[in-house]
C-alpha cells in the first residue's frame, strides 16, 4: 500500500510524526516573511514549496538523502490538516520516489528547479 499522510490527534501506530519540534518539521512557517518578497507573509503552499526547494539546495541535499531513507515506505503523521498543504507531502514524494506537486496547482514562482 502507498505510504499515505495523516493528520495527528491522537498516536498513530506506526506512522512517523513529521510536525513541529520533530527532527523532519518545516522550519519555515505560513507567515513568515517571504525570501523574494521580505514585507509578504508567506502562505501555507509557499513554506511548503520552500521547504522543498532547501531539500534540494546543496546542504539540504544531504538531509534529503537520509530523510528519505529513513522514511521510505513509512506512514508520516503531521498536525497539519490532511486537506491543506503540509510538508509531510515533499517528505513522502521524497521518501518514496514521487513528485509532490502530482494533483496541485499552486507554486512558488522562482523555486522550481
Ligand atoms: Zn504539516
Amino acid at each position: 500500500m502507498t505510504p499515505r499522510r495523516l493528520q495527528v490527534s491522537a498516536h498513530q501506530p506506526g506512522a512517523v510524526f513529521t510536525g513541529p519540534g520533530s527532527r523532519y518539521a518545516n522550519p519555515f512557517r505560513a507567515g513568515d516573511p517571504s525570501p523574494d518578497l521580505p514585507d509578504r507573509p508567506m502562505t501555507t503552499h509557499e513554506v511548503v514549496d520552500l521547504f522543498a526547494s532547501m531539500l534540494r539546495g546543496p546542504v539540504g541535499r544531504f538531509y534529503a538523502a537520509q530523510f528519505a531513507a529513513e522514511l521510505r515506505g513509512r506512514d508520516l503523521a503531521c498536525t497539519c490538516s490532511v486537506d491543506s498543504p503540509c510538508h509531510s507531502d515533499v517528505l513522502l514524494a521524497l521518501a518514496n520516489g514521487l513528485d509532490h506537486h502530482a494533483g496541485r496547482s499552486t507554486r512558488l514562482k522562482g523555486t522550481r528547479r
